[in-house]
């Protein structure tokens, strides 16, 4: 099982691949954790977890 999901870059020119290094920011909303990627193509991509409660 994989514990996060891969993302790609919101952009359709670059099809990156985003990863952690790319993460400027992160940040917990009542829906989710929410991070936020600059790609280096200058696209900014958010994505949201939902966060659980499971162990
Ligand atoms: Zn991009």
């Amino acid at each position: 099982m994989l514990d996060e999901l891969a993302s790609a870059c919101n952009c359709t020119d670059c099809d990156s691949t985003l990863t952690d290094t790319q993460c400027q920011m992160v940040f917990d909303t009542a829906a989710g954790r929410r991070r936020v990627y600059e790609c280096s193509c200058g696209a900014v991509t958010i994505t949201v977890s939902e966060s659980t409660t499971e162990a």
